[in-house]
C-alpha cells in the first residue's frame, strides 16, 4: 500500500471552488486560529517546515501549511482505529486501516496491533517535530508550557503550540493505569470513544440504543484523568454517553470538549449525518458546562442548513460560508461565542474544501453572516487560549504573565 496514494484518495479537497496551498489569501488582518481537532500524526508524509512541499500537495496540513493559515494553537487527535467499512456506522473494531498503515509505513512493529504502542508513536513523531527548532513548535502539556508557548508567540508570529488528543480510549491498554503513561508522553484530551463501543464508553456510531453509556471502567478512567488534569473530549459519544460524563462531572469538575462535530440542525434528518451530528441539546448540555463544541470542516459535518423558500441554485455550497452558516445557526440557538471553537478534522480522512491555508476564508464568510467581529475572533481562536489558561493543570506565571498579555494583545488587534 502506497501512503501517498491513500492520502490522496481519502483526504481530500474537493469544494466547489476547491481551495489549496498557493491560493493562500494575504489580504486583511490575520486572525489567531486554535484549531482543536486534526490528524496530521497519523500522515505517513513529514509534516515537519523543511518537508519538501510536493507540487500538488497531499493532505490538508503541515507545519508549514498551519503557518500560513494563522493556526497559532492546535491539537493533534490521535487516533488508533479507523476500519475499511462504508459510511462508519455500525462497523465494529476490524479491519483496522491504521494498523495497515503502520504497517505499511514500517512503524516499529508493537505498533502493528497494539492500540496503546500506536498512541505512544504518534506522541513520539509530535515530540520530534517540536524538537526541530525550525518547526517552532511548543508541546502544551500543562499550564507552565502553555506560558512558554505564550511567551514565545508574543515574541515570533509563527510559533504553533501543539497538544495531543487521545481519539478513543481503546488505547488505554491498561485502563486508568495507562493514563499516567500517556499524561507522561504529554497527553492533555482524552477522547473516550472512536468509532465503535470500547471498554469504557459507547460509540454515536454504533446504531443501538445504548443501555449504560458510560461503564465502571469508563468512569475510574475519568476519575483518573481529571486528578491528573486532563480534558474530557465527547467527540465520537454516543448522546447515552454524552449525559454519564455530564452527570458524573457534578460531582466532580473536569473540563469537557467536543473536538470535531457537526450540529444537526434538523433532529429529524436522515439526510444529515444524523449519527455524527451533535444534537442541538446536547450540544447546549456541553456549553452549560464551559465546554468548546468544535463544529468542523468536512462534507458531513457541513450539511446544508437551508431556508424555507430558498431556490436551490441559491444555496451557497462554498465551505466557508457553509461553516459560517452553522456557526450563524448555533448563534441563533442561543450558543455563546465563546463555546463554538473551529475542530476541522483536517488529515482525517475526510473531504474538505479547502486545506489550512484557506482558513482564513472563514472571517469574511462569518462578517457576511453578520458574526460580530468580536465573535469572530473568540470563535477562530481566543476563547480556546482563555479555556486551556483556566484548565490545564499546573501554576501560572505571576500574574499578569504572557498569556495574559497574549490573550490582550490579540483581543485588540485590528
Ligand atoms: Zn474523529
Amino acid at each position: 500500500m502506497d501512503a501517498g496514494l491513500v492520502e490522496q484518495r481519502y483526504n481530500t479537497v474537493e469544494g466547489s471552488r476547491p481551495f489549496q496551498w498557493g491560493d493562500a489569501p494575504n489580504t486583511g488582518p490575520r486572525l489567531f486560529f486554535a484549531d482543536i481537532h486534526a490528524d496530521p500524526l497519523l500522515a505517513l508524509r513529514d509534516i515537519g517546515v523543511d518537508a519538501p512541499m510536493a507540487r500538488e500537495p497531499v493532505g490538508h496540513t503541515d507545519i508549514l501549511r498551519l503557518r500560513q493559515g494563522g493556526v497559532g494553537l492546535q491539537v493533534f487527535g490521535v487516533p488508533t482505529n479507523k476500519t475499511w467499512c462504508k459510511d462508519n456506522e455500525d462497523c465494529g473494531e476490524h479491519p483496522n486501516m491504521i494498523s495497515a498503515l503502520a504497517i505499511s509505513a514500517l512503524w516499529p512493529p508493537e505498533t502493528w496491533f497494539d492500540y496503546e504502542a500506536l498512541a505512544l508513536h504518534q506522541a513520539h513523531r509530535l515530540a520530534n517535530l517540536a524538537a526541530d527548532p525550525d518547526n517552532k513548535l511548543v508541546l502544551v502539556r500543562d499550564r507552565p508550557t502553555l506560558d512558554e508557548f505564550c511567551e514565545r508567540k508574543l515574541k515570533d508570529p509563527e510559533v504553533i503550540g501543539g497538544l495531543l488528543g487521545l481519539e478513543g480510549a481503546q488505547a488505554l491498554t491498561h485502563g486508568a493505569e495507562s493514563i499516567g503513561v500517556l499524561r507522561k508522553s504529554g497527553f492533555v484530551l482524552l477522547g473516550l470513544v472512536h468509532f465503535f463501543d470500547n471498554a469504557y464508553g459507547s460509540s454515536q456510531h454504533e446504531g443501538k440504543e445504548h443501555k449504560r453509556g458510560l461503564t465502571d471502567a469508563g468512569e475510574a478512567v475519568i476519575v483518573e484523568a481529571a486528578r491528573r488534569g486532563m480534558i474530557i473530549d465527547l467527540a465520537h459519544a454516543s448522546k447515552e454517553l454524552i449525559r454519564a460524563v455530564i452527570d458524573l462531572r457534578v460531582e466532580g469538575s473536569f473540563p469537557i470538549v467536543v473536538s470535531h462535530t457537526g450540529i444537526n440542525p434538523a433532529p429529524d434528518d436522515d439526510a444529515c449525518s444524523p449519527a455524527r451530528n451533535l444534537k442541538v441539546e446536547d450540544a447546549h448540555l456541553i456549553a452549560n458546562t464551559g465546554g468548546l463544541i468544535g463544529p468542523g470542516l468536512w462534507d458531513d459535518a457541513l450539511c446544508p442548513i437551508i431556508e424555507e423558500g430558498t431556490a436551490p441554485q441559491d444555496v451557497d455550497d462554498t465551505y466557508a460560508r457553509r461553516f459560517a452558516d452553522r456557526v450563524d445557526f448555533m448563534i441563533k440557538k442561543e450558543f455563546d461565542a465563546r463555546f463554538i471553537a473551529l475542530g476541522s478534522d483536517f488529515d482525517g480522512y475526510e473531504q474538505f474544501g479547502f486545506d489550512a491555508t484557506g482558513l482564513p476564508l472563514l472571517a469574511p464568510a462569518l462578517a457576511e453572516r453578520d458574526v460580530p467581529k468580536d465573535a469572530i475572533k473568540v470563535i477562530a481562536g481566543l476563547h480556546v487560549l482563555r479555556f486551556l489558561m483556566d484548565n490545564l493543570p499546573g501554576s501560572a506565571a505571576p500574574s499578569p504573565g504572557p498569556c495574559d498579555h497574549l490573550y490582550d494583545t490579540l483581543a485588540r488587534a485590528p
